[in-house]
């Protein structure tokens, strides 16, 4: 939902350079030849992806319009993207897709830091752009592993692609103090109304597909643990007045950096909140306390999402995973909510 450039190099020359190592032996067939002699099927089928991305119509692609010279999808990969890109003369367009960046947060989710390379379409599916600069974004672990080979064929269900769409000049993330927690925050999407309707929808699928909702609100909890003493010296120099502005000061701040990051949401939250304001985040310690790990535990939230069990990891006490289950179980489309203690 945030954007990535792309590396400025063609499909074909990309492919050209990834192959240009790949060798025929008595084995495999000419194999080698094969793959070289595909750069013009790959440049033609970045072509079509790249009209398709334009046009918002990636669900449409055929996994068989993109494969190559009848070879299995797992052994291009493993040559020309493996072999040919990840450990061998292509090495340098790996390097510039992660480090090729504005800053270093992950574009599907601003959570995490890049640390992956992710192909938009799965490579083994659709080997034909395995090595498409288009085609490649570099990512978060978390989003990646979530990611993983998944595709849909429902519109609404497409991740917005971060070489080709942003929706991070407009306010698009919210957050609200869960009523009568100390501050724990409740992100939500709030589409703005003149976005279409399936625009929405996948800002909304995505938001619950990634579990930002979760991983915001860890976030916010971990920060507002190590500003509560200094939310308190405010409260007492300056009354809820000057808590609210030092808290909106702190919000357009981090709101220049990013309008939808989490943080300048979470102080926008927290500054909204008369509650909040007149001292509420004093009456509990912060789900991850800042001196002592006493009454933490390990619990594991899952819960029913789009058809699959989802999971979280998180190291709080009793109450703040009790908090974390009750705005899952508050999320549209969210089921079926579990606490599990682990050891
Ligand atoms: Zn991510």
């Amino acid at each position: 939902m945030w954007p990535s450039d792309p590396v400025t190099l063609s499909a074909r020359v990309s492919w050209e350079i990834c192959t240009g190592g790949s060798r025929d032996t008595q084995k495999n067939d000419g194999l080698g030849t094969k793959l070289r002699a595909a750069a013009k099927i790959a440049e033609k089928a970045a072509d079509i992806y790249r009209a398709a991305a334009l046009s918002r119509t990636l669900h449409t692609l055929k996994s068989q319009d993109f494969q190559v010279a009848g070879i299995p999808g797992t052994t291009v990969s493993d040559i020309v993207y493996d072999s040919g890109m990840v450990s061998g003369a292509g090495r340098e367009i790996y390097d510039e897709v992660m480090d090729g960046r504005d800053e270093d947060l992950c574009p599907m989710c601003r959570h995490t830091e890049v640390s992956e390379l992710d192909h938009v379409l799965p490579k083994k599916a659709f080997p034909a752009l395995c090595v498409a600069p288009d085609n490649l974004v570099g990512t978060c672990d978390y989003c990646n592993s979530k990611k993983s080979d998944i595709t849909t064929e429902v519109a609404r269900k497409v991740l917005l692609h971060p070489n080709f769409e942003n929706v991070s000049m407009e306010r698009w993330l919210k957050a609200e103090v869960t009523p009568g927690s100390p501050g724990v925050l409740r992100y939500f999407v709030a589409a703005p109304p003149h976005w279409d309707a399936m625009l929405a929808d996948r800002v909304r699928h995505q938001f619950g597909f990634l579990d930002l909702a979760t991983r915001y609100s860890s976030k916010a909890n971990h920060t507002l643990g190590g500003m509560r003493q200094h939310f308190a010296k405010q409260l007492e120099k300056n009354r809820a007045s000057g808590l609210r502005i030092y808290l909106e000061d702190l919000a357009s701040s981090h709101r220049a950096d990013d309008l939808n990051g989490w943080a300048g949401v979470a102080y926008s939250a927290w500054a909204a909140d008369d509650a909040f304001c007149q001292g509420s985040f004093k009456a509990e310690p912060a789900p991850r306390a800042e001196v002592s790990e006493h009454g933490m535990e390990n619990f594991k939230i899952t819960w029913m999402q789009d058809g699959l069990r989802r999971e979280s990891v998180v190291r709080y006490s009793a109450k703040a995973a009790g908090d974390y289950a009750s705005y899952k179980r508050a999320e549209e489309g969210v089921s079926d909510v579990r606490i599990i203690r682990s050891r």
